[in-house]
C-alpha cells in the first residue's frame, strides 16, 4: 500500500515525501511527512485522501524558480530607476547651469567634437 502511492516533491522545499499509516485502536491515521525539512500532513480530510490532498499543493520547480527570478527583476528594475533618476538629476544640473563644472566639460567636449 505504502509503495503505490505516487507523492509529489513537499510544496514547501521540494524534499521526497513520504507516506505512513498508523493505526491506533480503531482509529486509522495516514501521514505524508516530508523527509528533509519535516513538513507533514495527515488524513484531515478522508474523502480526498491525503495523498490527493498532498499533491495538490505540490512544489512546482518551474514555478518557483520563475518567482525567484521576479524577485531578482524587480530589485534590479529599483536599481535601474535610482540610476535613471540619477542621470535626470545630474543632467538637470547641467542643464541648469548649476553644475558649472560639468557644464564647461560638455561645452569643451562639444568644441573639440565640431
Ligand atoms: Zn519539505
Amino acid at each position: 500500500m505504502t509503495l503505490d502511492k505516487e507523492l509529489k516533491p513537499c510544496p514547501f522545499c521540494g524534499g521526497a515525501a513520504k507516506y505512513e499509516k498508523i493505526r491506533e485502536s480503531y482509529d486509522l491515521e495516514e501521514f505524508i511527512e516530508c523527509a528533509y525539512c519535516g513538513a507533514q500532513m495527515s488524513n484531515y480530510d478522508e474523502s480526498k485522501g491525503v495523498e490527493k490532498a498532498w499533491n495538490t499543493r505540490a512544489y512546482n520547480k518551474a514555478l518557483t524558480e520563475a518567482q525567484e527570478r521576479i524577485k531578482e527583476l524587480k530589485k534590479e528594475n529599483i536599481e535601474l530607476e535610482k540610476l535613471a533618476q540619477q542621470w535626470h538629476d545630474d543632467y538637470k544640473a547641467i542643464t541648469d547651469g548649476t553644475d558649472v563644472i560639468a557644464k564647461q566639460a560638455l561645452s569643451t567636449d562639444k568644441d573639440k567634437g565640431e
